[in-house]
């Protein structure tokens, strides 16, 4: 296993005014493992705990509690310079290609920084490792970009500069953190081609942060569905879109556009509700106030843990536990939808 976190959280400590202080619990004992070249997406809503599980496996933020292994080797609580191989190995590209790139900097420069920062080889060796980047991310030709700023180049060019800075120091692993979600539609689909054309040559493994559950299909080889700060389902990525176990990632895929020939991309209703607030410990289903099917008295009391429920399908919803069959779910939620391709275990 490349990367792996057990029992993940990550608690952290806000300021309300002045004398107020609160804690916000962004991640409540997640596990991933990623497998050397695979890809993995984390899909949910804004809140969810994507971005901060990302950065875990790099860690770049530490966790309250439980582990997280690179490679084999645990690196929870390991100092800067403990990390330095690690930074190497593992890179990420950001959101937003207009505010993650120095202005005042040549793009040269902007992709040399990092083997500057590591003492990696000569200035002529270097040359050559960010021309050889840029022809990865398709700027070409090289030379010519490498003299431009950030300032002169398309939303779509500069994320290719920042993809091209991840992929300089040769790394085994990089996270993605919504890398389509601010550039211009005509540049999403060249830079998803490109990322996947990136992992299949070079066996990178990636995890792709994505909210679109849509785009996650297309990339992943296996979706991850994170919701209030856990994992709720994960799967396959086909399984995960067709067969569909959570009633979260239920909602998510209903609220896919789709095309539609008298009214062009109509999109369904979103996800109604509003998740739960993150200032304190959940008590029983993070879902349960948004779910249609939530039984009361299970569902409001008991955690649902992620459970393997079909062969490597993993949900955290107790309508697939036998021993809650005969309840029937609460009615008059905001949720109900009859159209939905799902049949719980229990119900069959
Ligand atoms: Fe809904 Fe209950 Fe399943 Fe949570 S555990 S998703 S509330 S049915």
């Amino acid at each position: 296993m490349l990367v792996e976190v057990t029992g993940g959280h990550v608690v952290f400590s806000t300021r309300k005014g002045v004398f107020r202080s609160g804690q916000v619990y962004a991640l409540n004992g997640v596990e991933l493992t990623i497998r050397r070249g695979e890809t993995v997406a984390l899909v949910g809503e804004s809140g969810s705990g994507k971005t901060t599980l990302g950065r875990l496996t790099l860690r770049l933020v530490e966790p309250s509690q439980g582990k997280v292994f690179f490679d084999g080797k645990e690196i929870t609580h390991a100092s800067e310079s403990e990390l330095r191989p690690f930074r190497q190995r593992a890179q990420i590209v950001f959101q937003d290609p207009f505010s993650s790139l120095n202005p005042y900097m040549s793009v040269r420069e902007l992709i040399e920084e990092p083997l500057i920062i590591d003492g990696e080889g000569s200035s002529q060796e270097r040359r050559s490792r960010v021309d050889a980047a840029l022809e990865a991310v398709d700027l070409l030709p090289a030379s010519r970009f490498a003299a431009k700023y950030p300032n002169q180049m398309s939303g779509g060019q500069r994320q290719r500069v920042g993809i091209a800075r991840a992929l300089v120091r040769d790394p085994d692993y990089i996270v993605t953190d919504e890398p389509v979600s601010m550039i211009d539609a005509s540049s999403r689909i060249e830079i998803l081609a490109l990322l996947d054309r990136l992992q299949r040559e070079r066996r990178m493994a990636f995890l792709f942060i994505t909210h679109d559950i849509a785009t996650a299909r297309y990339f992943a080889d296996r979706i991850a569905v994170m919701y209030a700060g856990t994992i709720v389902e994960e799967a396959p990525a086909g399984a995960v879109i067709d067969t569909p176990m959570h009633p979260y990632t239920q909602a998510l895929i209903a609220a896919v556009p789709e095309p539609d020939p008298a009214n062009r991309f109509k999109r369904r209703p979103v996800v109604p509700g509003e998740p739960g607030s993150a200032d304190g410990r959940v008590v029983g289903c993070p879902f349960y106030n948004r779910c249609p099917h939530r039984m009361t008295g299970v569902c409001d009391t008991i955690t649902p843990p992620l459970a393997e429920w079909e062969s490597g399908h993993r949900t955290a919803c107790h309508l697939y536990d036998s021993r809650y069959a005969t309840l029937e779910p609460q009615s008059g939620s905001p949720l109900v939808r009859t159209d939905l391709q799902y049949s719980p275990m229990n119900g069959r």
